[in-house]
Order: structure tokens, then sequence, then C-alpha cells
């Protein structure tokens, strides 16, 4: 592409992305690994919520007409014929003027109508000493009053929680269908890259963008993978790309996109015509590649630069596996904060600061810049807890002044 062509827009790349992204077919899974997805089912009761008529206090089951006359001066006595506890396997009954003593949550004998609470009574065992008139139905959660038999619980979409997973349990499902994690595989390529665990000699450098991108996509929700470095060698990197794509809902390369001699990512995947190489107006971040491999297995080429590769990262594939997920809300949320110090940024183009952001005492955020601009300093990337980002007109950022901050929160998943 020549250099004077049109940079495309941050918002033009990943519209561009995520046309391209599609949905997964729901899986089933067990409850809690169902947590934190989306339901890919309606849900509906197939019994009542709760399932009989249960005492709602420790008490005593009664007939509400025989409290009628009762009063702390004058108690009206009732013969106590039997326990119900919690758990009883049949129905207990009892005739007019009795009582039976029941626990919470044991299911009502026939002939009650009201539980009196414990605390309105002298606790007679053999016989009970009711202090107030009870009102019929006192006491007592009706079979499904939480829900009816057939009365829909939950809807496809539904993002499932504790208290989602919940409901989902009491309501004997202990599976149920979801839109499932996508599998990403991160892939690190460069000649000069070794594992971590080696001690590197002159000139190698441990892949660290592998673990950083690993994380990110799980973090973002995805089930996701590492598998390791690849040299700058183009029939290799197509080998292992090719082994990955049965076992990857997206790709994800770090290294090899920009201009240099042994960028080969991007000459080997250029060649295959599924995947676009573009100059991005973003700094850091400006080469990307996106496109295609296989049967339609979207694959994100980021530059490998670690700062480059994780702000890449935020700005297209995250929003990409949130999309997957079945999310509504793709885009992180951002804060405005007050910037702690000035700061220049290219006309043109989006910029992500590295920040710290805190909360000021009076209410509101201060952000600081962490590192400069070199998009290979990692210790600065790992003190800084948000991005600060800077709208492509904006050529300076000036102490004071309302910046728009994205915290990079932890999704604790
Ligand atoms: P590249 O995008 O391949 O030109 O790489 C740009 C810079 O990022 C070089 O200094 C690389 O050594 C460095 N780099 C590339 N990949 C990684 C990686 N996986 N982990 C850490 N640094 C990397
Ligand atoms: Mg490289």
């Amino acid at each position: 592409m020549p250099d004077d062509a049109r940079l495309r827009t941050v918002d033009e790349h990943l519209a561009v992305v995520l046309s391209s992204i599609g949905s997964i077919e729901p899986i089933e899974l067990t409850l809690l690994d169902a947590q934190g997805l989306l339901l890919g089912e309606d849900v509906r009761a197939d019994f009542p919520l709760p399932s009989f008529d249960n005492s709602a206090m420790d008490g005593y089951a009664v007939r509400a007409v025989d409290t009628r006359d009762a009063s702390a001066d004058q108690p009206v006595e009732l013969r106590v014929v039997g326990d119900v506890a919690a758990g009883a396997k049949t129905r207990s009954g009892m005739g007019p003027g009795l009582a039976m003593r029941i626990m919470t949550g044991a299911p009502v004998p026939a002939g009650a109508d009201a539980v009196i609470p414990l605390e309105d009574t002298d606790r007679g065992l053999a016989r009970v000493a009711i202090n107030r008139p009870v009102r019929s139905g006192e006491c007592i959660r009706r079979s499904g009053e939480d829900i009816a038999a057939g009365a829909p619980a939950l809807g496809a979409g539904a993002a499932l929680g504790p208290q989602q997973i919940a409901l989902l349990a009491a309501l004997g499902r202990d599976r149920v269908l979801v839109r499932p994690r996508p599998r990403v595989i991160v892939l690190s390529t460069g000649s000069e890259l070794i594992e971590v665990g080696r001690t590197p000699s002159f000139g190698e450098v441990i892949d660290s963008n592998g673990y950083m991108l690993a994380a990110a996509a799980k973090d973002a929700g995805a089930d996701a993978r590492r598998i390791g470095i690849v040299a700058d060698d183009h029939a290799q990197l197509l080998d292992v790309l090719e082994s990955q794509l049965l076992r990857a809902d997206v790709l994800v390369t770090t290294g090899g996109v920009s201009m240099g001699a042994y960028d080969v990512v991007k000459e080997a995947l250029s060649e295959l015509g599924t995947v676009e190489f573009n100059r991005v107006a973003m700094q850091p971040g400006k080469p990307q590649g996106f496109g295609h491999l296989g049967d339609k297995v979207p694959i994100f080429c980021l530059p490998g630069n670690p700062v480059s590769s994780l702000v890449s990262f935020e700005a297209f594939v995250r929003p990409a596996i949130r999309k997957l997920l079945g999310k509504r809300q793709l885009q992180r949320a951002t804060v405005q904060a007050t910037a702690l110090e000035g700061a220049r940024s290219p006309h043109g183009v989006r910029q992500y600061r590295r920040g710290v952001l805190h909360r000021e005492a009076g209410g509101g955020y201060g952000v600081a810049f962490a590192g400069g601009p070199g998009s290979h300093l990692l210790a600065s990337l790992a003190l800084s807890n948000c991005l600060v980002v800077i709208p492509e007109e904006e050529t300076e950022v000036v102490a004071g002044q309302s910046v728009t901050v994205m915290p990079l929160l932890l999704s604790n998943r």
C-alpha cells in the first residue's frame, strides 16, 4: 500500500472485524461451567416453585378460624398432635381445633391454612397457647408463588451469574445450553523468540506476548491457549496455523506484520488472499492484519511490540471475543478522568497511552501517564491499570484537562 494512502480509522477497522464475526453454536454445559456465559435456550419451569405449600417460619400449623379470639391476655390453647420437619416425605393432616409443630420449609399439613410463629406462642409441646389471631395463609409459602409450572424462567441471552444458576438448579437443570467460550489460539512469531524458562543468549528475547495475549483473551471470556513460538519462516508458519484450524474459533498471531525484510506473517498470509494487511490510524498498533483462514476462522495478526499488541488486542480482538460470546456490550466502559500531566499526540491518529488511574479523595478520577511512548516498555505497562484514549483530532492534552480513560479491569472470571 502506498504510504500516502489514507489510513483506516480504528472505528472502520473494528467495523470490518465485527461484521465478519458470526456466532458459535450453543453447547450444553454443567451449571458451574456455564457461569459467566449467556444462555443459549429459553428455559421454562417444568414444575412450580415452591413445589409444595410450606412454612415460612418455625411455629405451629393451625386453622386460622381457631385463633380468631386469641389475645395476649386470653390466649387460645390448642392440642399439639405432632411435628412436621423439613424433608417430611408425606403430607400430614390435622383436624379442627388442633395444631402441629412445624419447621421452616416443612410441608403444611392438610387441614391447616396458616402458621403462627413460635414467638407468638408459649412454645408448648403437648398444648400450645396462641397469643394473637392468625390470618388465613399467614406464613405459608404457596406452591407456584415463585414461579408457576410452565412459566418462562430465563430467556436465551440471559447472563448466567450466581442468581441465575440458583434458579436453574432449583428447576432441576444441571446442564444448560450456552453460548460457548470461543477457543482462541495465540501464536508468537519471531526468530529471536525463546520460551520462558530458558536463559536468553545474546539477541534472544523471551516470548512475553504469547502469555500476555492468552491472558487477555482469557480475561475477555475466551478459552485461550498459547501454542508457542514459530520462527520467521514462511512454510513453518503456514503449517502451524493450518494445524490449529480445527481447534480454533479465533487465531491471534503477534509479530511480523511491519515493513521489515523478515516480516513473514505479512508475506505469507498476504499471498493467501484471505488476510488483509492494513495501516490503521492508531498509535501504537498501526500495522494490523485481519482475515480468515480455512473454513472462515478469523485471524488477527497483531504487531510484535508488546504495548502495540496489547493495545491492538483491546481495540479489535476483545470486542470480537465478546461478540462471539453473544455479549451486547462489546467495548470496555470508559470513564472521564483529570489528566495529572500534559502530553502531545499526533494529529489524525487515535493514541492509546498507558495510565495509572486512581480515585480522587473528593470524587472523580485522576490519571497519570505511565512510561514513555516506546512500545517496547513492559515495566511501565505492568504498572499501568488503564489506557488513556486521546482522540484523532486532539494534538495536545494539558494538565488538568478531562480525558477519556479505559480502565483495564480484571474480570475475575
Ligand atoms: P515485529 O513486530 O516482529 O517486528 O517485532 C517488533 C518488536 O517486538 C521486536 O523488538 C520483537 O523482538 C518484539 N517482539 C515480537 N514478538 C514478541 C513476543 N512474542 N514477545 C516479546 N517481544 C516480542
Ligand atoms: Mg518479528
